[in-house]
């Protein structure tokens, strides 16, 4: 399989847009990914946005973005619309969304996939390709109870020790969520060693995402 590696552009650093629906979601979703391009690309900008939360939620994702920022540059922003109700919020996120157009020009955009089992996530998805209709866009996905998992066709290889950070950041930084029977470092590490299998990596662990429209 021919592995294709994101430009290096020296006269404009790779911008990256990460769009969420809850506090935790960029993170499961293409934590690893982030560290692998932040570790590769150390002058990119990160732009992190997240559309809900309640105060002590936010704090975990403020906590948990820093994280994952590292010493990298980067900005984030949190919203408080709230949870499962997008659908019946889509002007006002739509405004977010068009607010958006005029201040970020992202090399590349992470974002939930369009066929997620989850109502916000889908909200968020289809905004992000009727918004940023000439960019590349990674859609992520999240494992959960109503077993919706497809198959991805983006693989991105992580090493061991992408993966150990991605799940120890996501466990330290989000305790409010340990009580759910699913949020857990067997279900991250399961995941990304399946994505792992897909794509043959070296190291056996992966995050996958779906891409409607590439350009080469
Ligand atoms: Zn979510």
């Amino acid at each position: 399989m021919l592995s294709l590696s994101l430009p290096r552009n020296h006269d404009r650093p790779l911008t990256v847009l990460c769009l969420g629906a809850h506090p935790d979601d960029i993170e499961i979703g293409c934590g690893g990914t982030l560290l692998r391009l932040l570790a590769e690309h150390p002058d990119a900008i990160v732009r992190w946005i997240v559309f809900s939360g309640s105060e002590g939620r936010r704090v975990e994702a403020k906590n948990s973005a820093q994280s994952f920022f590292g010493g990298h540059a980067g900005d984030y922003q949190f919203f408080d619309f709230r949870d499962g109700y997008f659908p019946f919020y889509g002007a006002v996120i739509k405004d977010v969304f068009e607010g958006l157009k005029g201040t970020v020009d992202p090399s590349l955009i992470f974002s939930h996939w369009v066929k997620d089992a989850h109502q916000d996530h889908r909200v968020i998805a289809e905004l992000t390709h009727c918004t940023f209709r000439n960019h590349l866009i990674f859609q992520y996905e999240i494992p959960k109870y109503d077993g919706d998992l497809g198959n991805p066709n983006v693989f991105v290889p992580l090493s061991r020790e992408q993966m150990t950070r991605k799940v120890n950041f996501i466990l330290e930084n989000f305790p409010s969520q340990a009580t759910r029977q699913w949020f857990d470092e067997a279900t991250f590490r399961a995941l990304a060693r399946l994505r792992g299998i897909g794509c043959n990596a070296s190291e056996g662990l992966a995050e996958a995402f779906y891409s409607t429209k590439l350009v080469i």
